[in-house]
This record gives C-alpha cells, sequence and structure tokens, in this order.
C-alpha cells in the first residue's frame, strides 16, 4: 500500500463547538498526517463548485447554506492508504450507522451536519486538494 494523500474538511458543526482539535486528534491517531490545514470562511459559489455532485440532490441547497453557516478546517492529509483510512476513521454518512468510535458517531448532529468531510477516491482527493490548496501550502 502506496502513502497517498486525501482531503478532509472539519465542517462548520464541529468549529463551532470548538471540536478542531478533537477532530483532528482522531485523524492522526489513526495514522494519517496533516500536511496542510487552514481555517477559511467558504463563499456560497466555492461550496456550490464543491459539492457540484450533489447539485441534482434534495438536500443540495440545504447542504450549501449548511457548509457556509461558519468557518471550516480544509486539511490534506497523508499516510499509507489515506482516503480508506480516513473514511473509516470518519464513520458512516449517516450518524446513527456510523461504528462506534468514529468521528461521526462520537461528534456528528445530524446526517447533514455530520462534523467532517472526506474524498471518496484518491482522483476525487487530487481534484479537491487542488481546490483549496496551492502546492506551496502543503508541506509533507
Ligand atoms: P462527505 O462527502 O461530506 O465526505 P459522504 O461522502 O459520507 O460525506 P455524500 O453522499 O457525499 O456523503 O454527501 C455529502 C454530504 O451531504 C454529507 O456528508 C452530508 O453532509 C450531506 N448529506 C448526504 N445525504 C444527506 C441527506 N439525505 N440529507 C441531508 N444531508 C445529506
Ligand atoms: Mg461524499
Amino acid at each position: 500500500m502506496a502513502t497517498e494523500r486525501t482531503f478532509s474538511i472539519i465542517k462548520p458543526d464541529a468549529t463551532r463547538r470548538n471540536l478542531t482539535g478533537a477532530v483532528t486528534k482522531m485523524l492522526e491517531d489513526a495514522g494519517l498526517r496533516v500536511v496542510a490545514s487552514k481555517r477559511i470562511q467558504m463563499t456560497r459559489e466555492q461550496a456550490e463548485g464543491f459539492y457540484g455532485v450533489h447539485r441534482e440532490r434534495p438536500f443540495f441547497n440545504d447542504l450549501v447554506s449548511f457548509m457556509i453557516s461558519g468557518p471550516v478546517v480544509v486539511q490534506v492529509l497523508e499516510g499509507e492508504d489515506a482516503v480508506a483510512k480516513n473514511r473509516a476513521v470518519m464513520g458512516a454518512t449517516n450518524p446513527a450507522n456510523a461504528d462506534e468510535g468514529t468521528i461521526r458517531k462520537v461528534h456528528a448532529e445530524s446526517i447533514e451536519a455530520n462534523s467532517v468531510h472526506g474524498s471518496d477516491s484518491a482522483e476525487n482527493a487530487k481534484t479537491e486538494i487542488d481546490y483549496f490548496f496551492s502546492a506551496d501550502e502543503i508541506v509533507g
């Protein structure tokens, strides 16, 4: 298994409850290394572009409004099999279905306010990293 990178967002429900450190610790404890990180307020245009694949889904407008309701922390995570490792520590989209000990089981408020985003493939990870970071902001 090769070292790879994935993209993560600590969502507004988590930053609002001052959980940036708690969530990051769970990522680090899972074997992921934070090689880039910044706290930003997303614009509506940025959030709509990021979630473009979900544009036709019924929850799209609510999701965009939620993602711009407060600051988020965007991060690049590096490690062995980082995409799958991150998805595993995140837990299921709906916290009601998430495994014990996962970030969403421990911290998420709802299927929408579910504390973290994580890329679902290496290809999407690259696109998502490039959407928020320039190469000189990533220090592995
Ligand atoms: P993410 O892409 O944020 O890592 P995911 O891959 O587990 O999460 P997706 O199916 O890609 O889930 O949905 C993207 C986001 O949209 C979810 O994380 C959640 O915030 C929101 N979402 C998904 N399904 C619903 C739903 N049925 N109702 C409300 N919000 C939803
Ligand atoms: Mg997704």
